[in-house]
């Protein structure tokens, strides 16, 4: 299925309301469409603080990505931009009434249910992609994240956890907003139940509890059910989408990652957005040949 060629907004405001996953607060979250393509902005209401969704923003991404302007901080903002991306809905004002989003169920799918609930708009003009020519990658260790040439937009995850409950988990998809819905967009975020003391005590997740998390202890998660066998990694691709909408544009390119998080999805978004060398802009949305291509210097997950 092609990618949508018209810039999007909402078709009319939606407004959700909850509390912050970290600081445990009440927020409110209400979408605004707008008349014109201008990207996504945030505006932190209580100050009047207008914080567009750009990478060199990005700035405490410890188990949540946040956006930092004059003082300003606005935290988990990773579900509802994955979902808008994940939809193809670039182009909205977002107001907050606190400093964090509201964690909802942990996933996105409460945002993309009132997404599509409310409907999409087309705006003037043509979307522009950002089209990866050259690879560039990012590396700490064994863990890494990077961009390749690919018609089309694809992610390859791998995550590797030491714990038989979790252990490794890969999966690949091409995105498009229907494959976002079903795939992507209900999975949970998760943690370890052996961090849980060690978050808390650095004023994080104090918010969290079974309703917004898949807890994962030893002998396997202490929610009742999963709602993907691979939740953990298919969460990790939602959060990948969401923090590669801080590119301000779409993406047409295979990004591959291992063991990553916000920072190196941020890391490479800011190193994308830094290199205008490695891509190239394109209105051309039509992938060509998607099926065959793979690439030689990366090994299939198992
Ligand atoms: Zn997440």
């Amino acid at each position: 299925m092609p990618r949508c060629t018209t810039p999007q907004t909402l078709s009319r405001e939606i407004t959700i309301s909850g509390h912050g996953l970290h600081g445990n607060r009440p927020c409110s979250v209400r979408l605004v469409p707008v008349a014109s393509p201008s990207g996504l902005l945030f505006v932190h209401t209580p100050t009047g603080t207008e914080i567009p969704a750009k990478a060199d923003l990005a700035g405490d991404l410890v188990l949540a990505t946040t956006l930092v302007k004059d003082g300003v901080r606005l935290q988990t903002i990773e579900h509802l931009l994955s979902a808008l991306s994940g939809l193809e809905v670039e182009h909205l004002r977002i107001e907050v009434d606190a400093e964090e989003l509201p964690i909802l169920d942990g996933s996105a799918a409460p945002w993309v249910d009132a997404i599509l609930e409310a409907g999409v708009q087309g705006l003037e003009g043509r979307r522009r992609f950002m089209k990866i020519t050259r690879p560039l990658e990012i590396r700490n260790g064994d863990r890494w994240i990077r961009a390749l040439p690919f018609d089309g937009f694809r992610l390859r995850y791998v995550i590797d956890f030491p714990i038989p409950a979790l252990g490794r988990q890969s999966r690949e998809l091409s995105l498009t907003p229907e494959k976002y819905r079903r795939e992507l967009g209900a999975a949970r975020t998760f943690c370890l139940a052996q961090e849980i003391d060690m978050m808390r005590a650095r004023g994080l997740a104090l918010g969290g509890s079974l309703d917004n998390a898949v807890v994962f202890g030893a002998d396997g998660p202490l929610n009742e059910s999963l709602r993907y066998e691979d939740e953990a990694v298919r969460h990790k691709m939602l959060d990948l989408v969401g923090d590669l909408a801080l590119l301000g544009a779409p993406l047409m390119g295979l990004v591959e990652a291992h063991a990553a998080g916000h920072a190196m999805h941020v890391a490479l978004a800011q190193a994308i957005l830094a290199d205008p060398g490695c891509w190239e802009w394109t209105e051309d949305a039509e992938p060509a040949n998607v099926s065959f291509f793979f690439h030689p210097l990366v090994a299939q997950p198992a």
